[in-house]
């Protein structure tokens, strides 16, 4: 069955069995919030039709269960034609960021996706909430905290589901990584270090090098994964964190930080050291525990990722850590299964970023952090 037909199947069958009034006995059939869910299939309106939503999301959301690729939103008008052939996208369902709202009306869509430069999820993620639709936000969730609070706010007001484009909790060596964690496979960690950077050399006008549509440089693009790695590969946030900047090539990175390293403090004893850069390639996460050591590299791309420890080597198959990601979001919106990365998760992210940036301007002095459980999950 090809991707339209299963999508019109879902909705004639919602229909049908709405009117029939059978909805308890269907499996998904669930009420959570203010909303009734009986769809087997929720439809995801991708904004912004970049790199990531063309390669990554949108082919592997022809591979998903709970959710389909149902719409677009764009800023460029030839895009809708080569997106609606390639996917079946009806024309109903493609919108631009000026009509963007009366995606509300739209009952085909009922996850929007913010895929956009990091200065825009916040608008787009409440303008998709306030269009009573659930939310994805890409990472970094916004570019400074007040963002976060303004988007995780908008989600509650309007009894929307809020999570965040974090697809590694959904990757098995991840979670495997967060069971050594919980169940203390090889005792309680005592360091733990995470590397998270690639070297740019394309465009210097790309908006990553851009701090007004980046928010920052290595830290807010790859250093999210390396404050990732750290905090699950501990299962604990940091008590305080000490970090430094690193300039090589000021002419390229005129705008935004080319390297930071970063050392944390963990509640339980454990020290932590990350490196992020837009100026070498580093991609691993290696803790030292009381009983032995465990190690992912690749630790934060598409996978497969790789993994050793202190008692041999680490083996899951391979499949779309994207596909992974939003099926796991959909379940979580029709059958409550736990939300793998809300929102707490990545505004706790972006406090620990506010925190290096101010270690960084304050000479490398070290902040303090009272973050409690936020976000752990
Ligand atoms: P990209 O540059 O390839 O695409 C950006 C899209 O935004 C384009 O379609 C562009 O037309 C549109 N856009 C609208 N206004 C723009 C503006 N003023 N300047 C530039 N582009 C504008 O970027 P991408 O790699 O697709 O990244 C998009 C978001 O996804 C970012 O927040 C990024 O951090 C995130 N991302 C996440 C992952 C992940 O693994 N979770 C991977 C890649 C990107």
């Amino acid at each position: 069955m090809n991707k339209f037909s299963r999508r019109a199947f879902n909705i004639t069958l919602t229909k049908g069995i709405a009117g029939a009034g059978i909805i308890s006995g269907m499996p998904f059939a669930c009420a959570f919030g203010a909303e009734k869910n009986t769809k087997k299939s929720l439809g995801v309106a991708l904004v912004g039709l970049g790199n990531y939503s063309t390669y990554q999301l949108a082919p592997a959301l022809q591979d998903t269960h709970y959710c389909h690729l149902a719409g677009i939103v764009t800023g460029t008008p030839e895009k809708e034609r080569i997106w609606s052939d390639k996917y079946e996208i009806p024309k109903q369902n493609i919108y631009n960021y000026e009509n963007f709202d009366r995606i509300a009306e739209n009952e085909d869509i009922d996850i929007v996706y913010v895929v956009l430069p990091n200065s825009m999820h916040m608008e787009f993620s409440i303008r998709a909430a306030q269009a009573g639709k659930h939310v994805i936000c890409e990472k970094p969730m916004a570019v400074s905290v007040q963002e976060c609070n303004a988007i995780i706010n908008a989600c509650k007001d309007a009894k929307v589901k809020l999570g965040v484009g974090y697809r590694l909790h959904s990757e098995p060596y991840t979670q495997e990584v967060k069971r050594f964690v919980s169940e203390k496979t090889f005792g309680n960690v005592t360091y733990i270090s995470a590397d998270a950077a690639y070297t740019s050399r394309g465009n210097p006008n790309q908006w990553r090098l851009n701090k007004a549509l980046s928010g920052g440089g290595a830290l807010m693009n790859m250093g999210v994964y390396s404050i990732q790695s750290a905090i699950y590969g501990t299962g604990e946030n940091p008590i305080s964190v000490t970090a430094q900047e690193y300039s090589t090539r000021p002419d390229y990175f005129k705008d935004t930080d080319e390297t930071v390293t970063a050392q944390f403090q963990f509640p339980g004893g454990a020290a932590g050291n990350i490196m992020t850069s837009h100026n070498a390639n580093a991609n691993r996460l290696f803790a030292s525990c009381e009983r032995g050591w465990f190690q992912l590299e690749p630790a934060n791309n598409y996978g497969p990722l790789s993994g050793q420890t202190a008692r041999g080597p680490l083996s899951f198959p391979h499949e779309s850590q994207q596909k992974l990601q939003m099926d796991d979001f959909a379940s979580h919106i029709l059958q409550g299964t736990p939300n793998r990365a809300p929102g707490e998760m990545g505004k706790r992210d972006m406090i620990v970023v506010e925190a290096i940036y101010e270690s960084i301007a304050s000479g490398n002095k070290k902040v303090k952090l009272n973050l409690g459980a936020m976000g752990l999950v």
